[in-house]
């Protein structure tokens, strides 16, 4: 009793309000708020006045109605895995954690549909669908610790894009509780459904800034009993290019990921102190693991062995076991092995294929003029005209990672690509947003914030100064 007299005492009006309202189990105070890890590959830990952990769909509300009553800042959390600071908080911020909304509520395997809450981690989603003889397509290298309500929220893309599209893509419908404790249920459950606004679209990518995704309809597929793979070599970007065309059209619509590493990661990931070792020689200027779910293996056979025919690939392994298919793609998935160089900054860009060679070389030769010895590694997603860096300039100021930025994302403006291809924008690429969308857009997106929370209390900051 005198413990819980000393916790209220020391509280603000809305965290006692809070704790009236939910009860004290439900609201994480002081110590039990800072000990936990603020995110992924972060180092900090989480500030905020109170964080709440609801059950239910009601709780959420709940929460919201007297945090807006109380003009109360509040941020949501997933599984913090996100990597552009979007779930960032203020000692002052009321933390909303959907991590006890984590139940499958429904499996519905004859319409390949699957109802469940926000807070449910991608990997449960994906081998819970394996269970039913169902896939759900999306996947990505947080798949352990992301929930799906982060995925939504930031629009998640991953290694199945080309295939599959992105997490937008297999969203039916939706359940999201507005700031003001307003829940909007969009469950919708059919494929097709015109009838007015595709109000989950507000919810899905939108970084909850616009509401809290509590439960979601997501739509699976058939399961695919086969998926080869192979890691090919290639000697420059023009035959990397054709080689994509080339592979798309041999396996016959199956291709399912088209990944790129540049021989600077290939070599990061495939030497000590790495684990994994290289499968094919390490003189290629590029590496692509290459995947076709629903192909066979003679399929991805033939292809290959037409590509090297046509002189578009100088080498290739193709995985004769599931541990081999996995082997190729821990090496791609290894990408931690640039915390060897930290500090080290990720970027997520997006661009037309056609335009990429030349963008990577100006980045790479003005990182060169700027840094004495910067590392630079990069990967990406090629085939969704995705590229990742991880660049270590060798100290971690405010005014090195500027200069760095300045680096990647400059020329973007000029050839139409985007500073964000999957990651979102957060707080990190804030500052960037308009070099890639013009000010009728950002004023669009400033007016649908204004319409759903007038009082810009929810996630404040994020992506763009709502006024
Ligand atoms: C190793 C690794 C690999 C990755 N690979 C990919 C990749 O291939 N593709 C890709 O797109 N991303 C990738 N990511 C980034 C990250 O995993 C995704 O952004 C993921 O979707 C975030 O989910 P989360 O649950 O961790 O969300 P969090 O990090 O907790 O939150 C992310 C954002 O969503 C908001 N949010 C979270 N839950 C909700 C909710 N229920 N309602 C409203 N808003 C909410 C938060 O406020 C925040 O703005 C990777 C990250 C790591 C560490």
């Amino acid at each position: 009793m005198a413990e819980l007299a000393k916790v209220v005492d020391s509280s603000s009006e809305v965290t006692r309000a809070l704790i009236d309202a939910l009860g004290a189990e439900t609201t994480l105070l002081d110590e039990d708020v800072n000990a936990r890890g603020a995110g992924i590959w972060r180092t900090d830990t989480i500030r905020a006045q109170v964080l709440v952990r609801p059950k239910t769909t009601e709780q959420v509300a709940t929460a919201l109605k007297v945090c807006h009553m109380h003009e109360q800042p509040v941020v949501i959390h997933g599984g913090l895995t996100g990597l552009v600071e979007g779930a960032l908080t203020n000692q002052g911020d009321v933390v909303i954690s959907l991590e006890r909304m984590n139940e499958i509520e429904e499996v519905l395997a004859l319409e390949r549909t699957m109802i469940v809450q926000a807070g449910v981690p991608l990997q449960m989603v994906q081998e819970t669908a394996q269970s039913h003889g169902l896939m759900f397509p999306l996947d990505l290298g947080a798949r352990g610790s992301c929930t799906i309500g982060g995925n939504i929220s930031t629009n998640a893309g991953g290694n199945r894009v080309i295939r599959y599209g992105m997490t937008r893509d297999m969203i039916l419908g939706l359940e999201a509780v507005l700031m003001d404790g307003t829940v909007v249920s969009s469950m919708n459950q059919m494929i097709k459904n015109n009838a007015g606004y595709d109000l989950k679209q507000l919810f899905i990518g939108t970084e909850g800034t616009l509401g809290v995704v509590t439960r979601a309809v997501l739509r699976c597929r058939e399961e695919v009993r086969s998926q080869p793979t192979a890691l090919v070599g290639i000697a420059d970007f023009d035959h990397l290019v054709r080689f994509l065309k080339h592979a798309d059209r041999g396996l016959g619509g199956n291709l399912s990921a088209f990944e790129v590493m540049w021989n600077d990661y290939y070599r990061l990931v495939s030497s000590p102190p790495a684990q994994n070792s290289a499968p094919l020689s390490s003189d290629y200027g590029f590496y692509v693991l290459i995947e076709g779910m629903g192909a066979t293996e003679d399929t991805l056979m033939s292809m290959l062995n037409d590509a090297f025919e046509d002189e578009l690939i100088a080498d290739a392994v193709v995985a004769q076991s599931e541990a081999q298919r996995m082997d190729i793609w821990a090496l791609r998935d290894d990408v931690e092995q640039v915390f060897q160089f930290a500090p080290a900054m990720w970027f997520d860009v997006s661009l037309r294929i056609p335009l990429m060679e030349d963008y990577v070389e100006g980045v790479y030769a003005r990182l060169q003029s700027e840094f004495d010895d910067a590392k630079v590694f990069t990967l990406g997603h090629m085939g969704d005209g995705n590229i990742h860096f991880a660049i270590a300039p060798g100290d971690d100021s405010v005014d090195t990672r500027r200069r760095v930025e300045a680096c990647v994302y400059e020329p973007l403006k000029r050839i139409g690509g985007s500073v964000s291809a999957e990651h979102g924008v957060g707080l990190e690429k804030k500052p960037y947003l308009g070099l890639v969308r013009d000010e009728t857009e950002i004023d669009l997106m400033r007016r649908l914030k204004q319409a759903l929370d007038p009082k810009g209390l929810l996630n404040p900051g994020k992506i763009f100064d709502a006024s």
